[in-house]
């Protein structure tokens, strides 16, 4: 057997969860711990080790793939270049923005930003998520917001975006977002712990700017109006889970029972169903809620069953 059916992983956050990570995984709840990271080599943004992912047998996934690059991410990576999360929101999240490659790359010495993407597994029937401001947005403004906490002005100025069930949506580095309450989703994101939060009353402490500073954390806000034509185009297709803008950083895929999955390293998250997974040397059952690890060296795979789940990767 070359995949690993993952434990789940479950760091502290500062937001609270409804239990539906425990139900959709089937695992003990912990409702203090609403996000699951999935096959993750990533640490908390200064809180490390917490955030990165064990195996079944305890081994700490990012020195297993350091000791068998190869094996586990193929000739043509160095790294996993990805981090998943299951995100259970059981209260809307405070209104914040992921920098970018280039302003990662200045101030936080990291080739990655932060672009993520949102698939959502279930979600109440007036859901919303907010995603970028309705208006243009002066720097000024901005700071004013932030350093006063208006928080009701901030989130009136941001565009709110219904989302269901079956919704794929990117969320480039730069927009400002927040995921409203009643939402449960798969999360993929660029390889980093980098937030910086306009809202913070509430959550926490004003720290929410990676110890850089607001004045300099906010210049990688996006400040620009996002009317809905820009909006639409962050939606995923029938032809494709998410729209082609988001190939330079990640893939996410739908997979059903019959069809393969091309060799590579990945996380498979099983979304609806039961039935198996086969290859060269791999036979396991798969359900609803588990997260599987897929290495390299797994070769072509292919789902059976009526069966359905995502797959993540770089
Ligand atoms: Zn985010």
């Amino acid at each position: 057997m070359t995949v690993e059916v993952l434990p789940s992983n479950q760091p502290e956050t500062f937001y609270r969860g409804a239990g539906r990570i425990a139900e959709f995984r089937n695992v003990p709840a912990l409702p203090d711990r609403p996000e699951d990271w999935v096959g993750s080599v990533t640490t908390r943004f200064g809180r490390a080790p917490s955030g990165l992912s064990a195996l079944a047998d305890g081994r700490v996934l990012a020195e297993v793939i350091a000791a068998d690059p190869a094996w586990w991410l193929g000739p043509a990576r160095t790294d996993t270049g990805v981090l998943v999360k299951l995100l259970d929101a059981g209260q809307r999240l405070p209104l914040h923005v992921h920098p970018d490659r280039s302003f990662a790359h200045a101030h936080l010495a990291s080739p990655y930003g932060k672009t993520e993407a949102w698939v959502i597994v279930a979600a109440r029937p007036d859901a919303v998520v907010h995603l970028g401001f309705a208006r243009d947005v002066e720097a000024a403004e901005l700071a004013g917001w932030v350093a006063a906490q208006k928080t009701d002005e901030m989130l009136a100025a941001t565009n709110r975006v219904p989302v269901a069930a079956g919704d794929a949506i990117l969320c480039p580095a730069g927009l400002p977002h927040a995921i409203g309450d009643g939402i449960l989703l798969v999360e993929v994101q660029e390889p980093t712990d980098f937030s910086v939060l306009l809202e913070y009353a509430g959550f926490g402490p004003a720290d929410g700017h990676l110890g850089l500073g607001y004045d300099l954390a906010l210049q990688c806000v996006d400040r620009a109006a996002w009317g809905p034509a820009r909006l639409e185009a962050l939606r995923g297709s029938a032809a494709r889970l998410l729209p082609e803008a988001a190939d330079e950083f990640f893939g996410a895929r739908r997979l059903y029972g019959g069809d393969e999955i091309f060799a590579g390293f990945g996380v498979l998250v099983v979304v609806a169903g039961e039935g198996r997974l086969t290859g060269e040397s791999d036979d396991l059952s798969i359900r609803r809620g588990d997260t599987l690890l897929i290495p390299y060296a797994a070769g072509p795979l292919r789902l059976q069953g009526r069966v359905e789940a995502i797959r993540l990767s770089a």
